[in-house]
């Protein structure tokens, strides 16, 4: 196949990282999580206690914020250091994320760093917005859904990735709360393109859904 760009957008917890590191594994290409980006601009937010729009913009704006191909992976280097994920995934950050995500001006400085991937060679990007927005011309593009139960049962089954004494119910009212303020927001909300394919993983295992995707990629290819 030629180069190409494959979008993977859905809700929070829907495996999308997950299925997109595997997918890479699988063709080569380089993954991309667009999610990750989010976060440290919120980081990056939180840790500069401004709280008024015109100034956060010009403090976020003046953060180097980037994608870097390095040991053969794209990375995020913030002012020239590696993220720290414990600190990116941090239930203060995964409870901001969706609200500094919001603001125009985070996503009008984050759009090109992400279009310009593309130049890294083949990619496969997952977000919220990646088939609306960012690659509307995407080779692929799958929308990646679950129900909340089962969204919430497996970020629960996964380590570090909730705060302690979460319960299924905690879990799942976090989750429904970020999808909404996601699919609410004006600008670029989170929804399937109308070129989009669903994919429910509600009672399908990893590799099920694996199969399934590099099956259409590859009679299309
Ligand atoms: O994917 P992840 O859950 O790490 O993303 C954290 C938050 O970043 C999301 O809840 C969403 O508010 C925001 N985000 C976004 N657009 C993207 C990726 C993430 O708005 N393309």
């Amino acid at each position: 196949m030629s180069k190409f760009v494959i979008a993977l957008d859905g809700p929070a917890a829907s495996g999308k990282s997950t299925i997109a590191a595997k997918l890479a594994d699988r063709t080569g290409a380089f993954y991309v999580n667009t999610g990750e980006l989010y976060r440290t601009v919120t980081l990056a937010a939180l840790r500069s206690t401004i709280h008024n729009d015109a100034d956060l913009k010009k403090y976020i704006e003046s953060q180097d914020i980037d994608y870097h191909l390095i040991d053969d992976r794209i990375i995020i280097l913030w002012n020239g250091d590696k993220i720290n994920q414990s600190e990116i995934r941090s239930s203060e950050v995964t409870e901001a994320a969706s609200t500094i995500s919001q603001k125009g001006f985070v996503r009008k400085f984050l759009l090109e760093k992400q279009r310009n991937c593309q130049s890294l060679g083949n990619i496969i990007m997952e977000g919220r917005d990646i088939a609306t927005v960012v690659f509307p011309n995407a080779d692929f593009k799958f929308f990646i859904d679950a129900s909340a139960e089962v969204r919430a049962r497996r970020r629960l089954a996964q380590e570090n990735e909730t705060p302690d004494n979460s319960t299924l119910e905690s879990v799942i009212e976090a989750i429904k709360n970020r999808d909404s303020i996601d699919m609410n927001r004006k600008i670029a909300p989170l929804r399937p393109s109308e070129d989009s394919i669903r994919i429910d993983t509600t009672d399908l295992c990893l590799e099920d859904v694996i199969n399934k995707i590099m099956n259409i990629i590859e009679d299309k290819s």
